[in-house]
């Protein structure tokens, strides 16, 4: 099963790859928790990245394009695999089709979460996030704990630098501008499909597993 889950910030993509890759025993492959990786170990790529991930632009084509490559070809993807913040533009889902060919591996399948502006800019005004493992808190759901302590690794838990009101919504035009044509790639091929996000987490997982199960069924 490859997938795409596709979806503005906050949509909760990265919530329900982990859901999945559990259930479904694939890895999940989050762009922005390698980038956040990468400017933590301050490596050549995260040293680029950087300041682009501030101010809520995309990091170029050619450098995700790299970093994709190397991920999607280790073992641990032969089976199948979740992208999660991945493909952002026409040419990186032009290229990810190229090497799917190349690798003799079965096309993405592009699913989306879909969720209202509204609901995006209060989502991600109040998330935190652990500095270690990439969880998600938010006070609706799964409220951080009060020593700030992740649950999941013991990290310790902040707010993203780019969730800032500024930055979130500077996150929300790229992704309009830059992204939104992605969808009408895979819708045009066949391959998209939609669920609504604005349900509770559990909810969200039971409609996408729906349609995994019906896709993906042996
Ligand atoms: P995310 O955690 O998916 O919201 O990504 C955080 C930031 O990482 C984005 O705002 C971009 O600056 C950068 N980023 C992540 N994935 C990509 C991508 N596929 N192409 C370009 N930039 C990306």
């Amino acid at each position: 099963m490859n997938l795409i889950l596709f979806g503005a910030p906050g949509a909760g993509k990265g919530t329900q790859a982990k859901l999945i890759s559990k259930n479904y025993g694939i890895p999940q492959i989050s762009t922005g928790d390698m980038l956040r990786e990468a400017v933590r170990l301050q490596t050549d790529l995260g040293k680029q990245a950087e300041s682009i991930m501030a101010a809520g632009q995309l990091v170029p084509d050619h450098l995700m394009l790299r970093l994709i490559r190397e991920r999607i070809t280790k073992p641990d993807c032969a089976n199948g695999l979740i992208l999660d913040g991945f493909p952002r533009t026409i040419p990186q889902a032009e290229d990810l089709a190229r090497l799917m060919n190349e690798l003799n591996l079965p096309p993405f399948v592009c699913l989306e979460i879909s969720v209202p502006e509204e609901t995006i800019i209060n989502r991600l005004s109040s998330r935190k996030t652990c500095s270690q493992c990439g969880a998600d808190y938010n006070p609706a759901i799964n409220p951080a704990p009060a020593d700030m302590k992740c649950t999941v690794c013991g990290g310790r838990i902040v707010t993203r630098p780019d969730d800032n009101e500024e930055t979130v919504k500077k996150r929300l035009e790229v992704f309009k501008r830059q992204t939104g044509p992605v969808k009408d790639y895979y819708a045009k091929n066949g391959n998209f499909y939609s669920v609504d996000g604005n349900k509770p987490v559990n909810e969200v997982y039971e409609s996408i597993k729906k349609i995994l199960d019906a896709l993906f069924k042996s």
